[in-house]
């Protein structure tokens, strides 16, 4: 693949904070970006050269977006892959639609991954409520019902601590296809961040352990140690067998547990990620600008460490209010995403803090 020249536009479909810092990312490296939305308040766009605003099932619109960019990539993952496929004749699209495919639905993300030997958490695929008591008669409880789509950050999710429980767990997620999951007893829970070039060029950065709070990630850090350091190595093989089998080009992440016997995979994002963005300020060069030199065919860049430790923490609805009191901490670095409503639940920005 021939490098895509500074100057050229990127293409990115989707509108939030992903895409927002993309486009930062690109806007150094000399490239403008077209952001392609429904949301009128993207605050992608913000800091885009261009903005298309319409659905993503608007071929004619998709289509002339293909046609004023050089090349594509995406920063949100329920897409619909069907709808957007036709613009792969118009433009390179990177990742390619297929890991979006496989990552969208847990049910082939699993597959995926049971077909490779990788290890996961005991699943079933479940499409009744008949499905969900068979299931949960051969994985038994503490177990955990996802719907197969659109679930994130913890939504679409029931846990099932007794069998009596599965009509109303079936309800609360809205009687959708899903997998029942058994629980994992798990040590912590942490990611691999990979970048691999369209050419097979592969880095990784620290991998990152991770803290959720109702299903949502509170706090990244690097580097890893105990359980997490030991497991790393493990997972990062995985990783990149991941990639190679996907033949990926961009950043891709892996959660994992750690769990007694190794890493446990949990899921999957063909894109950046939340648990990356400590590498802004923390590595030497950031999961954003890695992701851009990718898709972009440059070489990838150092992905070491900067400093001893370094911690991102997210703020979730009304802790972005704090604005002032962090800043007041000279070493914290402050991002905040631009979104007007600080909704419960929404990722409004992040903090990250390095230990030199
Ligand atoms: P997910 O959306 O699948 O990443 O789930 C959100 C969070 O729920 C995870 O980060 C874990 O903290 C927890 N969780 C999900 N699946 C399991 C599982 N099979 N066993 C234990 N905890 C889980």
């Amino acid at each position: 693949m021939s490098a895509l020249p500074p100057g050229s536009t990127i293409g990115i479909i989707g509108g939030g904070q992903l895409g927002r810092m993309l486009a930062i990312a690109a806007a150094q490296l000399g490239y403008r970006c077209h952001i392609y939305a429904p949301e009128s308040d993207s605050v992608a766009a913000e800091v885009a050269a261009q903005f298309t605003c319409a659905p993503y099932e608007d071929w004619e619109r998709v289509r002339s977006f293909g046609q004023s960019v050089d090349i594509v990539t995406y920063e949100f993952e329920n897409l619909p892959v069907d709808a957007l496929t036709p613009i792969t004749a118009v433009v390179p699209v990177h990742p390619g639609f297929e890991a979006l495919r496989i990552a969208q639905d847990r049910l082939n993300e699993k597959s995926f991954m049971a077909e490779r030997g990788i290890a996961t958490a005991p699943w079933r695929p479940v499409a009744s409520l008949g499905d969900l008591e068979a299931a949960l008669a051969e994985i038994g409880t503490p177990a955990i019902l996802k719907t197969r789509h659109f679930g994130y950050d913890g939504k679409g999710q029931a846990r099932i601590m007794d069998a009596g429980q599965a009509a109303d767990a079936w309800a609360s997620i809205g009687e959708k296809p899903a997998i029942l999951e058994g629980f994992v007893d798990f040590d912590a829970e942490f990611s691999i961040l990979m970048c691999r070039s369209a050419t097979g060029e592969t880095v990784f950065w620290d991998a990152a352990t991770n803290i959720h709070c109702d299903g949502i990630l509170a706090t990244s850090s690097a580097p890893p140690a105990g359980i997490v350091a030991a497991q790393a190595e493990q997972a990062r093989t995985i990783a990149a067998r991941v990639g190679q089998a996907m033949n990926y080009a961009g950043v891709l992440a892996l959660e994992f547990f750690a769990g007694a016997d190794g890493p446990v995979f949990n899921e999957m994002a063909p894109r950046v990620h939340n648990s990356g963005h400590w590498t802004i300020e923390g590595a030497l060069t950031s999961q954003f600008e890695n992701h851009i030199r990718a898709i972009c065919g440059l070489p990838l860049g150092d992905t070491r460490l900067v400093g001893r430790a370094v911690e991102m923490t997210n703020l979730i609805g009304a802790d972005a209010d704090d604005w002032q009191v962090i800043l007041a901490d000279p070493s914290a670095h402050l991002h905040l995403y631009g979104k007007d409503e600080a909704r419960p639940g929404r990722k409004m920005g992040h903090v990250t803090r390095l230990e030199l």
